[in-house]
């Protein structure tokens, strides 16, 4: 089965702002928004009130031209304040902030501490419940941000009947912060409404990314997981270059690798399904690279080997147990070091109706 780990994966799948193919602040893309702003805002001005416009809509024409005229003269996106460059992320979601995150006056600071915390929120708001069951499956999963809000993606979507299948979907949007956690809501959306149509996965996938690469921009990518578990312990995989699934069962784990290279990049990329059989007792692992690559305070990476070994040797263990047996080992690993990226994991676990189940 193919390694996912091509250079357009790991570019992907890279958690570091500054390796990320992010458009330069004089990209021709910003400049085309700002100029489409304009033309807008002037159609809105004139549409209003022509002879008395309102002051916000004036307001902020002002600002748009302004930023215009600062990539005329080459000052756009950098800090008036240090000179510095602003935080490109946030030029994409708003490209008219004109100082880095170091310098924003005391107003400007409280009011992005409560976009944040919003923001925070709404996120929070999107996830699926933490402990679900149906039919025979139960899964767990934990969702750690790095900072307020996160890159990372996980959702679970339940069948409306018993006979269905429970659709499950993990991933990791490139970058970190707010452009990242846009992006994940944006996921969150189409897969919701997409995972409805009644497609297979690989055309599932295959629409995903199409609407995807459509609507984002350049150098925005994300490797995801989208799987359903069914009847008699079936489980389809199909991966757009995220790390592989481990499947932890009775004698071993093994690799579930990917299947495709990251939504966002190629509109017509295909995707294939890895069908695996889970027998009672076994779980699906799935972990996005701040857990994997979590450093040590010598630089260490914890390594997909690690985690294949700390769940190996728990098969059978319930999902909440076995997800915090393995937070725990990555926790001790990377103790003293701070967490530099976004942490989720999620345990898929078929039941041992033999054995005890804590949801029992
Ligand atoms: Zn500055």
């Amino acid at each position: 089965m193919p390694e996912p780990d091509s250079t357009a994966a790991r570019l992907a799948r890279s958690s570091n702002p500054e390796s990320i193919p992010m458009p330069e602040v004089t990209d021709p893309y910003l400049r085309e928004q700002l100029e489409k702003r304009r033309a807008e805002l002037n159609s809105a001005v004139s549409a209003a009130m022509p002879e008395a416009p309102e002051a916000p809509l004036l307001e902020i024409l002002g600002e748009v031209n302004s930023a215009l005229q600062r990539m005329d003269d080459g000052t756009y996106g950098i800090c008036p304040t240090c000179n510095d460059t602003v935080e490109k992320e946030r030029l994409l979601a708003d490209p008219l902030v004109r100082f880095c995150l170091d310098h924003l006056t005391s107003g400007e600071q409280r009011a992005l501490e409560r976009d944040m915390e919003l923001a925070a929120k709404i996120q929070r708001g999107l996830l699926p419940e933490t402990n679900l069951r149906f039919n025979d499956w139960r899964v767990h999963y934990q969702y750690k941000p790095a900072g307020l809000v996160s890159g990372d993606y996980c959702d679970l979507i339940s069948p409306t009947n018993v006979d269905g299948k429970l659709v499950f979907l993990f991933g990791d949007v490139a970058g970190k912060g707010v452009a990242a956690a846009l992006l994940m809501s944006h996921l969150h959306a189409m897969f919701r409404s997409l995972s409805g149509v009644g497609l297979e996965l690989d055309g599932l996938l295959e629409r995903a990314n199409h609407v995807f690469c459509e609507s984002t921009i350049a150098g925005q990518y994300a490797t995801l997981i989208c799987g359903r578990a069914g009847g008699a312990g079936e489980v389809e995989i199909a991966s757009a270059g995220h790390f592989p699934a481990l499947i932890v069962g009775k004698d071993g784990v093994r690799k579930v690798g990917s299947t495709g290279v990251p939504l966002g990049m190629f509109a017509k990329s295909r995707y294939t399904i890895e069908r695996v059989l889970l027998e009672p007792g076994d779980s699906v692992v799935l972990y996005t690279d701040g857990i994997s690559e979590a450093a040590n305070t010598k630089g260490e990476e914890y390594g997909v080997a690690r985690i294949m070994r700390v769940a190996g040797e728990r098969h059978g263990w319930v999902p909440q147990e076995l997800l915090a047996a393995c937070l725990k080992d990555v926790n001790s690993f990377s103790s003293g070091a701070r967490q530099a990226d976004d942490q989720t994991m999620m345990v898929i676990h078929r039941t041992d109706s033999a054995g005890i189940s804590l949801d029992d």
